[in-house]
């Protein structure tokens, strides 16, 4: 007898109907004498709703009632789950975070989940039920209700597989498997096989919301190999696992991309020792990520221009603490947020010299013209204009033969 945890994504939930079809999958499985954890998310759509919802209350809504209003949304498809496999005849019963109880810890919005009860939910598997358990919620030490960042079931997913030892973490989707790019933006991607954690890890951090990247972290940290699959389709999955089993003959194994980024330029910045670190250190003291940055020489040691990227979202915050920066001095700043960043991921990229190149060589040919670059052992990124996206993503797909 094998321990499963099966998740669920927003679209194999979307409707009744769909519910009734994923709890089928499920009963099978159950039939086969298979213990069963079913994780769910929210119906599609309505953790979206909700966040709008918030937004008109407030602009600055408060992030503990931002947790309880979004995590709402797993409560109700925990209950018609259960409700749909009692329907089939199976025995199954759902648990909210706090009844479990789902630890967490970390801020309001994006906590961590560390630990679980197992007892209660392991006694009713023994005798032959299903366990329904709501993806994405989380409850703190104090005891308020969290939430473990967007995409998050992904991750409770894996939480489970580790908590309870699962023997397979299957995570049901609306794709049937990892493909090389988004098959929804890029039709000739193809279906990926096995990829290694580290690639997966790469691909879901850089736009690919196929698997949440935080719970490929877990995966990875822990072990823990996914199948991701479609809940729609019979078709074989992708499996996400360790090292060994890299293709290295490839050198791209996928084409990512995302549009959170904003790119932020100061002109006229004294060039002297200690100026980039004066720039940085406000926005490292308030948690503000920067990605790429780059620096020019000054052609009269003097002055010279210096261009950073970091997250949308911290867009406003950093640049006012850069204009209220007494510590330095700078003649313009420019902010463009109509930018996108565009990264090939592969494995095979560190013994494969060239791809550098050649990714900047098909760009120039669509005339793209790149605005920063950054690179790491198994990824390239580079930020371009918004409008260029897709052709780029195309393009690349296309240059090392991922068509
Ligand atoms: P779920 O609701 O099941 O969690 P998501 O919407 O979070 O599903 O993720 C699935 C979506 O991820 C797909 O519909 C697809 O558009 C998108 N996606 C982006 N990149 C990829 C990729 N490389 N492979 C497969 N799907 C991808
Ligand atoms: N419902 C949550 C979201 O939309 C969690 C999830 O779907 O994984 O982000
Ligand atoms: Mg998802």
């Amino acid at each position: 007898m094998t321990k499963k945890v099966l998740k669920f994504g927003g679209t194999s939930v979307g409707s009744i109907q769909r519910i009734a079809h994923a709890a089928k999958i499920v009963k099978k499985e159950h039939d086969t004498g298979n213990k069963v954890i079913v994780v769910v998310s929210a119906m599609a759509g309505t953790t979206n709703n909700l966040v709008a919802h918030s937004q008109s209350i407030s602009k600055k809504f408060n992030k503990r009632e931002l947790d309880v209003l979004l995590t709402s949304g797993e409560q109700v498809t925990s209950a018609l789950m259960a409700g749909a496999l009692n329907d089939l005849g199976v025995k199954a019963k759902s648990w909210m975070n706090w009844q479990i109880p789902i630890l967490t810890e970390g801020d309001h919005t994006n906590a961590r989940i560390i630990n679980m009860n197992v007892e209660g939910i392991n006694n009713y598997l023994s005798n032959d039920g299903v366990a329904i358990i709501p993806g994405f919620q989380g409850v703190s030490k104090s005891g308020d209700i969290t939430s473990i960042g967007r995409g998050g079931s992904d991750a409770t997913a894996v939480a489970i597989a580790k908590i309870f030892q699962t023997d397979s973490c299957e995570i049901y989707t609306d794709v049937d498997g990892v493909y090389s790019s988004d098959p929804n933006k890029i039709p000739l991607a193809k279906k990926i096989d096995k990829i290694s954690y580290e690639e997966m890890l790469e691909l879901s951090s850089l736009g690919a919301k196929v698997m949440q990247s935080s719970a490929v972290q877990t995966a990875m940290m822990n072990d823990i190999p996914i199948q991701v699959k479609s809940t729609f389709t019979d078709r074989k999955g992708t499996e996400i696992n360790s090292q060994e089993n890299i293709d290295y003959s490839k050198a791209v194994t996928g084409v990512a991309y995302s549009k959170d980024d904003v790119k932020i330029t100061l002109l006229g910045v004294d060039d002297k020792p200690g100026v980039a670190a004066d720039i940085f250190e406000p926005l490292s003291k308030d948690q503000i990520n920067v990605d790429m940055v780059i620096q020019n020489i000054s052609a009269d040691g003097k002055k010279t221009d210096l261009t950073f990227t970091t997250k949308r979202q911290d867009s406003k915050n950093a640049t006012s603490l850069i204009k209220n920066n007494k510590k330095i001095k700078y003649e313009k700043m420019h902010m463009n947020d109509k930018v996108s960043k565009i990264s090939i991921v592969g494995a095979g990229m560190v013994a494969t010299p060239g791809i550098t190149y050649k990714m900047f060589r098909s760009l120039a040919e669509e005339k793209i013209n790149i605005l920063a670059i950054s690179t790491s052992e198994i990824k390239i990124s580079v930020i371009i204009e918004e409008k260029l996206t897709i052709d780029a993503v195309k393009k690349l797909h296309k240059t090392f033969n991922l068509d």
